[in-house]
Order: structure tokens, then C-alpha cells, then sequence
């Protein structure tokens, strides 16, 4: 495959392609992240900005919108490159989720509006779709938006909202319909983070950090103008970008994994351990399931490229990544043995406890995202086709 770069002009193969973002992130490398949080956040925003500036951010955005619209096969070099050269990743959980629902839904204002500073860093997302008592049964959420003028005024509450502490805009679900009215009342609204109405508070997980949060708003006020497609239509969007959310992660995680695994296999070579033929076999397992991980993330990107849509399919490889993680880390701690479960401050601590702080980290993969069994369940309806289960409310 060859493109033209917009940069020269010339025209450019996989390899060429390679070698050029080789080039950029060796080159401009923003070195070990800073302690402080803060400092750290402005550390990865500067480096995304570089990343935009040069041209390197946004593989699969369309170019009128600072993307590289890059073709299926540089997609994949793209994500091997990034996770080779261990660089900050997207702040916040817009990229993915977000902009492909804005891209597909938004109007042209918006597109111009939102799109850019997501994607240069200059405003972070964070997704606000869960609530109390709607997490896997979304439909039912409760969070209301009475509109009011050309605004709405959105009262209710949010929980498990990834990076929200850090966020500019919210894109959240809200229920402009009557109470019962489930998908056909529920509109997809972006709410200013920093608006008087707004309060997010930091819940700490099994490892210590506070990787989400709930969110409460009373009395927000939204213009009805960053209201994406149509009032009471927000459930066909939320289709989309849970796809996507899905589909995002797969290449993603597929070349940070490859990398990851090797990790491993060196960790345990060195300590003496791959003599043992049980061991062995355990790891070519693992690297039998990254390599199958790395061809399902492609088939995804594809359906992506051929369909507009990530489909149904993308659940089937998230389960699998899910699935994958989870057992890498708790075959890592198991390896280890009592040293594997030494946490980062313990000076006999493997690799600064990296293995088991992925081993609590992984719990929470097969809830985040849609649950494992939540998967099983569309993998079952929607790709294998078997019958909608009675227990459930109709789709
Ligand atoms: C790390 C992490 C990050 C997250 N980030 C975000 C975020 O940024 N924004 C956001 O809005 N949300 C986020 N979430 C929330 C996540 O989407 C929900 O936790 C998830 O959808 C499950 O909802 P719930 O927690 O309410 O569990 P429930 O829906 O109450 O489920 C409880 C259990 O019942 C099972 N269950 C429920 N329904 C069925 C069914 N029909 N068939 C079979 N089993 C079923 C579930 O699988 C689960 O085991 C995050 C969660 C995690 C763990």
C-alpha cells in the first residue's frame, strides 16, 4: 500500500510510513511522566499537541478534521509503533467514543466546534452514560433534561465516570422523555464539566487510585445547540459509539499487548523459569492469544472501513482482550510466586509491582465498557443470532 503524505507530497510505502513515525516518537520522546498529577496531566497534553502539530494524531480521523485518515494497513503500523515506543496515550475517553458519534451525527458547527481540541488534547472528554441504577440496563437511566428556551436544564447523577476529575465537556445520556419512555426518550447531550451545577467526585478503586468518579448536576443549564442529533434519538448514537468504544481499544490493545507479553516471556527467562514444560505452555498460549488478538483488532479496523461501523462483531473481540489481560496478569502473579504479590513500595517487589498492580487493575476489564456477560449476551443475539432472552426487556 502506498499514500501520499500531505507533509511532501511524495508518495509513501507501509515501510517508508513506518520509518517516518518511528522517527517522530523516538525523536521527540517526552521522556518518564512527573510525579505530581498535575504536572503530569500538562506533560501528556503538551505531548499530544505535539502529536497533533506534526501530523501524527487521529490514525483513523477524517483529515479535514486534523486527522491522518490513514489506510487499514498504516492503522495497524500506527498502533504497533505507538505501543513499541511507550509514549503517553489519548487523555480522557472522547477519542474513541466521542468523535466517532460527532463525525457520523454532528452538524457541520459542531464537527468544527469539538472536534480539534479533542483531538490536539486541548479539551478532554469524559463519558457520562452510567448511572446508579442504569449501568448494563442503560435504557433505564434517570438523569432528566427539561428543556427551557434554547436551553435545557439537566438534573440527576452519574457514577464510574472514567478521567472525569480532569474533564472539559461530558458527553452524557439524559431522559428529555416521559419517564418509562426507556431508548425512546433519551437524548446524548455535552455538558460544559466546569458549568455552576456540575460537582465530580473521585471514588478509589482496588489499587488505590482514582481512576473514576460520580458525577452530580443540579440545575445545569446546556444550550440545546450541543445537543448531538435528535432530541429523544440519543440511543441510536449511544449504538454507535459503544461500537466504537469497543472497536477502539481492539488494535490498540492488541499491539500494547504483543509488547507486554514479550515483557513476560523475558521476566520469566530470567528467572530461570521457562525449563519447566508446564510453564511453557502456559506462555505459548498467551502468545497464541495476542497473535489471534492482533488479527481480530484488523478484521474490526476493516469492518470499520468497509461498513462505516465497527457491528456486533466488536464484542466478540473485546471479551477476548478482556479475557486475555486478566489471565496474563494472574499468570504473571502465579509465576512470581510470593514475590508477585509485592506491591510498588516493597523493595523486594518484582518490577515495581507492575504485575499484580495489572492483576487488581484487570478486575474491573470484564465490567468497564459493557460486562462480559452483558457481551455474551450480543454476541449470542446479534452475531449468532439466537433468540432475544424473554427475561429481558424487548430491544
Ligand atoms: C474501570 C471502569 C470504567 C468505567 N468507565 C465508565 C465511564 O467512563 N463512563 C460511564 O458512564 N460508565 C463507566 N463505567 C461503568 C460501566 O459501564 C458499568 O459498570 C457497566 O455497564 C455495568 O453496570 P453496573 O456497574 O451498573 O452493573 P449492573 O448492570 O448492575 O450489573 C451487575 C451484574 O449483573 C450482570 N447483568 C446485568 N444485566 C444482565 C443481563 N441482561 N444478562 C446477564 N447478566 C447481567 C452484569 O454482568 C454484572 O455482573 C466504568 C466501569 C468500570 C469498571
Amino acid at each position: 500500500m502506498t499514500t501520499l503524505t500531505e507533509q511532501t507530497g511524495t508518495v509513501e510505502t507501509d515501510e517508508e510510513f513506518r520509518a517516518r513515525l518511528r522517527g517522530f516518537l523516538t525523536e521527540n520522546h517526552p521522556g518518564r511522566p512527573p510525579k505530581d498529577p498535575a504536572e503530569k496531566i500538562a506533560w501528556q497534553k503538551a505531548w499530544l499537541a505535539a502529536l497533533f502539530d506534526a501530523g501524527f494524531a487521529g490514525p483513523s480521523w477524517p483529515r479535514e478534521y486534523g486527522g491522518m485518515d490513514l489506510p487499514f494497513a498504516q492503522q495497524v503500523i500506527y498502533q504497533e509503533e505507538y505501543a513499541r515506543a511507550r509514549v503517553p496515550g489519548p487523555l480522557g475517553t472522547g477519542l474513541g467514543i466521542a468523535a466517532p458519534t460527532i463525525i457520523k451525527y454532528g452538524t457541520e458547527e459542531q464537527k468544527e466546534r469539538f472536534l480539534r481540541p479533542m483531538l490536539r488534547g486541548d479539551s478532554v472528554w469524559a463519558q457520562g452514560y452510567s448511572e446508579p441504577e442504569a449501568g448494563s440496563d442503560l435504557q433505564a437511566l434517570r438523569t432528566t433534561a427539561r428543556r427551557d428556551g434554547d436551553e435545557y436544564v439537566v438534573n440527576g447523577q452519574k457514577v464510574w465516570n472514567s478521567s472525569a476529575e480532569i474533564a472539559d465537556v461530558i458527553f452524557t445520556l439524559v431522559r428529555t422523555g416521559e419517564p418509562d419512555s426507556r431508548q425512546h426518550g433519551i437524548s446524548y447531550l455535552l455538558v460544559d464539566a466546569k458549568a455552576p451545577g456540575v460537582t465530580v467526585r473521585p471514588l478509589k478503586d482496588l489499587t488505590g487510585a482514582s481512576a473514576f468518579t460520580e458525577i452530580f448536576f443540579e440545575d445545569v443549564r446546556v444550550p440545546v445547540a450541543d445537543r448531538i442529533g435528535e432530541e429523544n434519538g440519543g440511543w441510536q448514537l449511544v449504538r454507535t459509539s459503544l461500537g466504537h468504544e469497543r472497536a477502539a481499544g481492539a488494535m490498540n490493545q492488541a499491539a500494547l499487548y504483543r509488547r507486554v507479553l514479550s515483557e513476560l516471556i523475558e521476566l520469566a527467562r530470567d528467572r530461570g523459569l521457562t525449563g519447566d514444560p508446564l510453564v511453557r505452555d502456559t506462555l505459548a498460549d498467551l502468545e497464541i492469544r495476542v497473535r489471534i488478538m492482533r488479527l481480530t483488532g484488523m478484521r474490526t479496523i476493516s469492518d470499520i472501513q468497509a461498513k462505516g461501523e465497527p457491528g456486533p462483531a466488536s464484542s466478540t473481540s473485546r471479551l477476548f482482550i478482556v479475557q486475555f489481560e486478566q489471565d496474563l496478569h494472574e499468570i504473571a502473579v502465579d509465576l512470581l510466586g510470593e514475590y508477585g504479590v509485592l506491591g510498588k513500595k516493597d523493595p523486594h517487589a518484582v518490577q515495581r509491582g507492575r504485575w499484580v498492580w495489572g492483576f487488581l487493575r484487570t478486575r474491573a476489564s470484564t465490567i468497564g465498557a459493557g460486562t462480559a456477560e452483558i457481551q455474551r449476551n450480543t454476541i449470542a443475539e446479534q452475531v449468532l443470532k439466537l433468540p432475544h432472552d424473554p427475561a429481558m426487556p424487548p430491544r
